[in-house]
């Protein structure tokens, strides 16, 4: 489909075709296509250029808002999910100096190599492959692809506890919206802290979806990295890495003051990006973060029974025409 137009939930392709757009542009447009408060935000930004390398003058306010709503308590910036997810594992391995990830069956976490891996097993032993031609064995080596919500996962992650990075979960699979593992998500927070792993929470999809401060908040699990994207830049290329400070230091060494001895002392990693922090990109995320701070959860609360309901008058239908499909749904 070629769109031409967007309006509400509607997408008009060139030929003048009208569409209900189910997924609301995979996912990102929380308020609809051309919503008027993100129009005008970008509006305004484009009358004053987008100026790349120096900030954006939104981009701390949105730092703040990001950290206000999910509890992290450092925000860094970058152009996808799949970045975010990419920087996120690379801040684990540089803060605890090991080099194996766990990821699991059904969750998507972008597309950079060193997650596009599948589950092996030798001579009983987990382990991954490469998910598609082009990806080296090496690019996955230091990755073990276990099944989600087993408890016997969790015992592969204490075997290999001296060398474990970090868990890269996707709280609820945007494959299996039906499962939602409360009780498996407590026990890898649990195990990850005592084995001194990174938990990662990668809330591309569920972040400001499901509930203001996304599925930490849903699930009462405080991750130490959370990674953000879609919803977020409002149509805008956006990608979020939040987190502990000790993760997040990576960045940039650490905070510091003018004028005294401190000095950003946290040892970095390599981070960059021509079109991070995008002027853009900041000021539809100020738009969107700043309404969905004051919509509160009762938005989150009207959208949540909402889909449930069109998930339940879809299923009647379903089920009174005879077709043997039921959907599921999360919020
Ligand atoms: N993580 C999750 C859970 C996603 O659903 C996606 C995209 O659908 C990504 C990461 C990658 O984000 P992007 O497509 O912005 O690179």
């Amino acid at each position: 489909i070629t769109g031409q137009r967007s309006l509400g939930s509607k997408v008009w392709d060139i030929d003048g075709n009208e569409y209900i757009d189910i997924s609301m542009g995979f996912g990102v447009h929380l308020f609809g296509h051309s919503e008027p408060f993100i129009m005008s935000a970008l509006e305004g930004q484009l009358q004053r250029g987008f100026q790349i390398g120096p900030l954006s003058q939104f981009s701390d306010k949105v730092a703040l808002l990001i950290s206000e709503l999910t509890g992290m308590e450092r925000v860094c910036f970058a152009n996808s999910g799949t970045e975010a997810v990419m920087t996120a594992i690379r801040l684990a391995r540089a803060t605890t100096g090991r080099n194996l990830i766990v990821i699991f069956k059904d969750a998507y976490h972008g597309h950079f190599d060193g997650v596009l891996a599948v589950a092996t097993k030798n001579q009983g032993q987990s382990g991954a492959a490469p998910m598609a031609p082009g990806v080296t064995q090496n690019a996955v080596n230091n990755v073990l692809v276990l099944a989600y919500d087993d408890p016997a996962s969790l015992e592969v992650i204490q075997a290999h506890a001296h060398e474990l990075a970090a868990v890269v979960v996707e709280p609820v699979p945007s494959r299996r919206p039906d499962v939602q593992p409360t009780e498996f998500l407590q026990q890898l927070r649990q195990l990850t802290q005592e084995i001194d792993a990174a938990l990662i929470f990668d809330e591309v999809i569920t972040g400001f979806r499901i509930h203001p401060g996304g599925a930490q908040a849903w699930f009462g699990v405080e991750a130490d990295i959370a990674t953000y994207g879609k919803i977020v830049g409002g149509g805008m290329p956006i990608g979020v890495i939040a987190g502990k400070a000790m993760y997040l230091d990576g960045i940039d060494g650490g905070s510091w003051n003018y004028g005294d001895e401190s000095y950003p002392a946290a040892e970095t990693t390599f981070f960059a990006g021509t079109f991070s922090r995008n002027p853009l990109a900041m000021a539809a995320a100020h738009a969107v973060l700043s309404e969905v701070k004051s919509a509160g959860l009762p938005l989150y609360q009207r959208l949540n029974q909402r889909t449930t309901e069109l998930a339940q008058t879809v299923n009647a239908f379903f089920t009174a025409a005879e077709v043997p499909i039921q959907i599921v749904n999360f919020g």
